[in-house]
């Protein structure tokens, strides 16, 4: 019944065609397309071999829409799934517009001059989503993607109100490299080198980057220095949430990390901007890209696992309740299953549940739509089945 359109071939694109792969009972037809043809027949030739599953390959530049509406016309997907990188968010929801084809994504628009995110530039094709009788799913990876799903599933389960949200990202895994980023270096780099900012008393707070920090204790990690950082999924939950009082988003960085972070900003390796070079321009954090470790080839080596979860505390029967839901996954258990490291793979399982919710039926209404605008249910089961086990804590210090 499923015939799907993967467009990006890199950490994320892997996982989401493996866990596909995984799944020929939903997923009947799949293609996988990218800027780089070669990277994507890698990868169909590797699922090949683990599960036996053929997929079709393209060449796409997701930066053209007409080359983008070619390719739907020829291959006629129901859904397309975008992993390629944020910028391409518009032009393949314009596409999918004129081919009549649905949407999903795990990351919100950042157009490249600009090192800014937020999902106003989506939320504005609501209304053509609708009149076409089109899905579009946004921020359906792990965060955003599973942190709100787990939002809306303690919301609809364990409280009357939810007051207080904080969202924990723990990377506790080592690449054993000097320095790399576990996704896309230029869009990473970008994300947790801008001003902090988190939502409290119905206006956003502003601080310095990486201002805000402390130690959280992750379970069967310990104690990790945590920051708060601004991150997308924060915009549509205190708007889809109104009783949130405050919510804010803490990642772990190791010293280490800091430290590079610091000198590439220092040295001007951060400039999203064009410098002459020989006659030539070029972008300094795109020249950077081209030198650090391919996050896609992190995984052999990576040890060690992230833990990524919600702390709630709010109000059920008129009681002060806290809630803690979280997800541990290991870098060498996601590597032997899909030849990818954990940050891929927890990305890339979601995506792949949001395309088998669209699929079955269970998230399927024509708009533009954050994911936790649907039933959480349906997804909360899967992610105990595809890889992705949940554990909850009640009642608990969240230290916050
Ligand atoms: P990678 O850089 O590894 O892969 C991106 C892929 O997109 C590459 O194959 C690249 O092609 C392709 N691509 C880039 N530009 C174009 C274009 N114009 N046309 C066609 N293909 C293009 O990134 P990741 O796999 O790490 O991340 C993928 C997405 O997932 C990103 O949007 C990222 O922000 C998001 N993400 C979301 C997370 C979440 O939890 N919600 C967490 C981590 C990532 P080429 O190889 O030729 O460069």
């Amino acid at each position: 019944m499923g015939k799907v359109l993967i467009i990006g071939a890199g950490g994320v694109g892997t996982v989401v065609v493996n866990k596909i792969a995984q799944n020929t009972d939903v997923f009947t037809e799949i293609m996988l397309a990218s800027r780089t043809k070669s990277k994507c027949d890698l990868i169909a030739a590797d699922v090949k071999k683990r599960f036996g599953v053929e997929i079709k390959t393209a060449q796409v530049d997701a930066d053209n829409v007409p080359e983008l509406v070619k390719l739907l016309n020829k291959f006629k997907p129901e859904l397309l799934i975008n992993v390629a990188l944020p910028y391409q968010d518009l032009t393949i929801m314009d596409a999918c517009l004129e081919a009549g084809v649905n949407y999903l994504d795990t990351a919100n628009y950042e157009p490249k001059d600009e090192a800014h995110f937020e999902y106003s530039w989506q939320w504005a094709y609501k209304e053509r989503f609708e009149k076409a009788g089109l899905t579009a799913i946004l921020g359906c990876g792990f965060d955003p993607g599973v942190t709100s799903i787990y939002t809306a599933y303690a919301a609809k389960h364990h409280f009357d109100e939810i007051q207080y949200l904080d969202i924990v990202d723990c990377n506790a895994g080592d690449h054993h490299k000097a320095f790399a980023t576990n996704f896309n270096p230029e869009i990473n780099i970008r994300e947790v080198t801008q001003r902090g900012k988190y939502w409290e008393n119905g206006e956003w707070v502003e601080t310095e980057p990486h201002q805000i920090h402390k130690p959280l204790i992750y379970p069967e990690i310990g104690p990790k220095e945590s920051y708060v950082i601004y991150h997308e999924e924060l915009e549509s939950l205190v708007k889809n949430y109104p009783t949130i009082k405050r919510a804010r988003f803490w990642m772990t960085f190791g010293q280490e990390y800091l430290t590079h972070l610091r000198v590439i900003q220092n040295i001007g390796m951060a400039r999203i901007d064009e410098v002459e070079y020989n006659g030539q321009k070029i972008v300094p954090i795109q020249f950077l890209k081209a030198v650090l470790p391919n996050p896609g080839d992190l995984g052999q080596n990576y040890t060690g696992s992230t833990s990524i979860g919600c702390r709630i505390k709010g109000l059920k029967d008129g009681k002060e309740v806290t809630y803690y839901v979280y997800n541990n996954c290991s870098h060498e258990a996601a590597y032997k299953e899909t030849g990818a490291q954990g940050v891929s793979y927890t990305t890339g399982v979601p995506a792949m549940i949001g395309a088998m919710m669209f699929f079955k039926g269970l998230w399927r209404k024509a708009g533009v739509y954050n994911v936790e605008e649907f039933n959480p249910d349906p997804f909360m089961e899967q992610l105990n089945m595809q890889g992705l086990p949940w554990h909850e804590l009640h009642n608990v210090d969240l230290e916050l």
